[in-house]
């Protein structure tokens, strides 16, 4: 039986892998796609701590991987696809089989909604990005899109309008839900500009995003944006529908877990995008993956 199962290899898990296995506890990692997350799927990380230059994130996500299994810890590619967490031992069901464990690491992260639209595939990381905080610096001096009508797409318009020469904000209806004051905030930005009623019908360019195709959903009237970049902001997908029914989670999906990443469930801890929390970022991730591991092996006491 293992002290720790951890399901997730991305920052989360990898880190809180590491400090487990660090710690001298048992523990097994389950990753059912690769290594490294969402992490793994960025050219450049330019705001992690440590690397001057940025560092690819397929390059970060190998050192935190093999920094881990230094200490020992046991990395399965194996996708989880069933728990039974209130369960003493808790029980996992994988692809290739079962495994019991005293102490259990939600670390399944979050994926980024996308639009849907023609295009957007193609240009993914070539000028549509679904990060601001991440992707924003990038964009110095050009002028981009937002698309979304939420708290995220507000606060990514203002923090582009910063950074870029104009930002346009794309939203499918004609008032946002966004929170007033971040409403007016933007307003009040010279160079941030609205398309009300208009949906991105065709991300544009081959190689690089060129521009998009809006159309007006009250004219019908198309038109094209000329944009160097895109930031689609129309919400996350939390990776939780393995633990729905067993955990507590919010409207969202998200896992409610504090800063010491306790679960409502006893034994059960969530660490990184999977958790309900203010800023999804690697640093965060890594953070909330040691505090993870430590309680975990508070658990086991
Ligand atoms: C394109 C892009 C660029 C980004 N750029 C930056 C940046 O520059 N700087 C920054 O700080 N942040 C950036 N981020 C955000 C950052 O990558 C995330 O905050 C971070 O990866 C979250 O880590 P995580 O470990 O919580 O989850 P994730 O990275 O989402 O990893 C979750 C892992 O769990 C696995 N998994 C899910 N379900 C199961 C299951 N049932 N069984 C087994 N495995 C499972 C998945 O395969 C995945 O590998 C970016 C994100 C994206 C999408």
């Amino acid at each position: 039986m293992l002290d720790v199962a951890i399901i997730g290899g991305g920052p989360a898990g990898l880190t809180a892998g590491l400090y487990a296995a660090r710690a001298g506890l048992s523990c097994e990692l389950f990753e059912g796609g690769f290594p490294g997350g969402q992490q793994a799927t960025t050219n450049l990380v330019e705001n992690y701590p440590g690397f001057p230059e940025g560092i690819g994130g397929p390059e970060l996500s190998m050192a935190m991987q093999s920094q881990a299994e230094r200490f020992g810890l046991r990395i399965r590619y194996d996708r989880v696809e069933r728990v039974e967490l209130q369960a003493n031992p808790k029980r996992l069901f994988t692809v290739d089989g079962q495994v019991e464990a005293r102490t259990v690491i939600l670390c399944m992260g979050a994926t980024p909604r996308p639009l849907g639209a023609p295009g957007e595939d193609r240009l993914r990381g070539r000028g549509v990005s679904y990060c601001a905080t991440c992707d924003g610096a990038f964009y110095k001096g050009k002028d981009v899109a937002v698309v979304g009508g939420g708290d995220t797409a507000a606060e990514d318009a203002l923090f582009l309008a910063r950074i870029a020469n104009s930002v346009t904000v794309i939203h499918r209806r004609d008032s946002f839900r966004a929170a007033k004051v971040l409403v007016r905030r933007m307003e009040e930005m010279k160079n941030i500009r609205f398309a009300y009623d208009t949906v991105v019908e065709e991300f544009l360019g081959q190689t690089a995003l060129e521009g998009l195709r809006l159309k007006n959903l009250r004219s019908g009237q198309e038109s094209r944006l000329p944009v160097a970049g895109v930031f689609v902001a129309v919400g996350n997908v939390p990776g939780s529908e393995l633990v729905r029914g067993q955990v507590a989670l919010d409207e969202g999906g998200y896992v409610l877990a504090g800063e010491d990443t306790r679960s409502s469930v006893p034994g059960v801890f969530a660490a990184g995008d999977i958790r309900k929390k203010p800023l999804r970022q690697i640093v965060c991730a890594v953070s909330d993956g040691a505090v993870a591991a430590g309680a975990a092996q508070q658990a086991l006491l």
